[in-house]
C-alpha cells in the first residue's frame, strides 16, 4: 500500500524562520513614509522594535524563541498528506501532495504568526493588540494568541463577513477579544465611510485603516497584521521548511508548487524555502491563485501604493488595484485584498513564480471534488489553489506526465459552510471582473518619484 501521511515527530519542528531577503536576487524596495514619501520603517507606535528588526533582516534564520516553540507544539509540526484518493479520481498519473495548515487549533495557518506577534507585544510592554479580520481567520488566530500571552485584543471585522460567519465572531470571543463590524463607529475613519455609504460592505483596506487608528490613538497598544508584510511570510515559513523534510521522507520533490494568496502569507511561507534551490537552477513552477474577482497580481501593476484604504500605513512597492478599490464579496473574504506582499511581487516580477486568477464557482466545483476524495472541507481561500492544482493534475493525464505537485492547504472551511450551502444550492454566482471600479481606483495612486 502506499503511504499516505507524512508525519513529523514534536523535535523536528524548526526551530529558525526562514528570511529570504539575503537570497533575493534584488534587493526588496524600501517602505515609503505615506506624507513625506521618504525610505521608513514600520510605524514604532504600531509596531514593536523586534518586529521592525525582523522586517528589514538580512540574517538568513532568526531563531524562533523557546516559549513560541512550546506552543507551536500544540499543533506542530502538521500534516504532509498523499492525495491518493483525488489521483485516482482524476485518473491522473501526477503525484498530489498536499500541506494541511487547517489543523491549527485556528483552522488555518494564521496561528503561525499571531502567536509570535502576540509574544513580541508583550515583551515590548503592551497590554492589548487591535487588527483587522477578513473571513475571520486572522482574527480568530489573534485572539488565541493574544490568550495565550495575557494580552486583550481588539478586532475590526469586515462587515460582510461578519454577518456571513457569525460563529467565527463567537470563536474570537471564546478567546476572549472583543469584535465589532467594519466599519464601525468606534474610528473616524469608520465613521466617515458609514456617513458617505450606511451599506458599505466593508474590506480589508478599510477595517486595517481602523485598527491602525485604534493602535495609534492609544500607549498601551499595538496594531497587528495577518499578512502581507515580510516578518509574517517569515513567521509562514515553517510551513514550507517542514514541506521539504517531509517530501524527502516521502522521496518526493516538488515539481509545482501551488497556493493561494490574499496578502500572500500562506503561499509564501510553502515557497520561500524553495526559493534558494530554484535560484540554483532546480525546476519548480510555482503558481499563486486569485480570484477573478480581485485580480491584484494578474491585472494589477506593479506600483507604489498605500497598504490601507486611509493612506495612514507605509507606501509599498507591490502588485495592487489601488488602495481605494474594494472588491466585490466574494466568499474568500481573505483573498479581498488591494496589494500583495511586497517579497510576493518581487518574486513575480523577478519570474520567480506565476499568477493565476480563477472564478469562485470553478473554485467551489473543485472544493468539493478535494472534500469527497480526501475527507477535508476546505477553505475557499485554499480551494482556489485547488481548482489549479486539479487543473494541472489534468494536465498531466493528457501528456502522461508523472509530476509531483505541492498544494498549500492553508485551512479548512467549517466555517463557510454557508458559502458552500450557496454553491450546493445552485445560489453562488460569480462576479464580472470588476474593470471599471479598478480602472478608478488605479487613477488614485500616491505619486511617486523614484
Ligand atoms: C487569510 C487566509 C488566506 C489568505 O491570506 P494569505 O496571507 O494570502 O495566506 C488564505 N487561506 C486561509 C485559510 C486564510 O485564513
Amino acid at each position: 500500500m502506499e503511504q499516505t501521511k507524512f508525519i513529523l515527530s514534536e523535535k523536528e519542528i524548526p526551530t529558525k524562520w526562514y528570511n529570504v531577503q539575503p537570497d533575493l536576487p534584488e534587493p526588496l524596495p524600501p517602505l515609503l513614509h505615506p506624507g513625506t514619501k521618504e525610505p521608513t520603517i514600520l510605524p514604532p507606535p504600531l509596531f514593536p522594535a523586534s518586529l521592525n528588526e525582523q522586517e528589514f533582516s538580512k540574517e538568513r534564520y532568526i531563531e524562533i524563541p523557546e516559549e513560541i516553540q512550546q506552543i507551536y507544539r500544540l499543533w506542530r509540526p502538521t500534516g504532509l498528506y498523499r492525495a491518493l484518493r483525488l489521483e485516482k479520481a482524476l485518473g491522473t498519473p501526477a503525484k498530489i501532495f498536499y500541506k494541511y495548515e487547517g489543523s491549527s487549533p485556528a483552522g488555518s495557518h494564521k496561528l503561525n504568526t499571531a502567536v509570535p506577534q502576540a509574544y513580541y507585544a508583550k515583551k515590548a510592554g503592551a497590554k492589548r493588540l487591535a487588527t483587522e479580520t477578513g473571513a475571520g481567520q486572522w482574527g480568530s488566530a489573534l485572539a488565541m494568541g493574544c490568550n495565550f500571552m495575557g494580552l486583550e485584543c481588539k478586532v475590526y471585522m469586515v462587515k460582510v463577513s461578519y454577518f456571513q460567519k457569525p460563529y467565527r465572531r463567537v470563536l474570537m470571543e471564546v478567546f476572549g477579544a472583543k469584535v465589532v463590524p467594519s466599519p464601525s463607529q468606534d474610528t473616524q475613519i469608520g465613521r466617515k465611510i458609514l456617513a458617505e455609504d450606511p451599506d458599505s460592505s466593508g474590506s480589508l483596506g478599510i477595517a486595517i485603516s481602523e485598527a491602525v487608528e485604534d493602535a495609534f490613538g492609544r500607549d498601551d497598544t499595538f496594531y497587528s497584521l495577518g499578512s502581507v508584510l515580510n516578518h509574517v511570510l517569515m513567521h509562514q515559513t515553517v510551513i514550507g521548511m517542514e514541506t521539504m523534510k517531509q517530501l524527502e521522507m516521502a522521496g518526493a520533490y516538488p515539481d509545482i508548487i501551488v497556493g493561494c494568496i490574499g496578502g500572500g502569507s500562506n503561499f509564501a511561507g510553502m515557497f520561500l524555502p524553495f526559493v534558494p534551490d530554484k535560484l540554483k537552477g532546480k525546476k519548480i513552477q510555482i503558481i499563486a491563485v486569485e480570484p477573478e474577482a480581485c485580480p491584484t497580481v494578474t491585472k494589477g501593476p506593479y506600483a507604489w501604493d498605500y497598504g490601507d484604504v486611509a493612506g495612514m500605513a507605509p507606501i509599498a512597492k507591490m502588485y495592487t488595484l489601488g488602495h481605494s478599490f474594494v472588491p466585490p464579496p466574494v466568499h474568500a473574504g481573505g483573498l479581498r485584498y488591494h496589494g500583495m506582499a511586497p517579497i510576493v511581487s518581487l518574486c513575480q516580477k523577478l519570474g520567480i513564480i506565476e499568477t493565476r486568477a480563477v472564478a469562485q464557482t470553478a473554485v467551489f466545483k473543485s472544493a468539493v471534488q478535494f472534500a469527497r476524495s480526501e475527507g477535508i472541507v476546505p477553505a475557499p481561500e485554499p480551494s482556489h489553489a485547488i481548482k489549479v492544482v486539479i487543473d494541472e493534475a489534468l494536465k498531466c493525464k493528457e501528456s502522461g506526465q508523472k509530476k509531483t505537485i505541492v498544494l498549500a492547504l492553508s485551512g479548512h472551511g467549517h466555517f463557510d459552510l454557508g458559502a458552500y450551502d450557496e454553491y450546493l444550492s445552485g445560489k453562488l454566482a460569480d462576479y464580472p471582473y470588476p474593470e471599471q471600479k479598478i480602472k478608478e481606483a488605479l487613477a488614485k495612486l500616491p505619486e511617486v518619484k523614484r
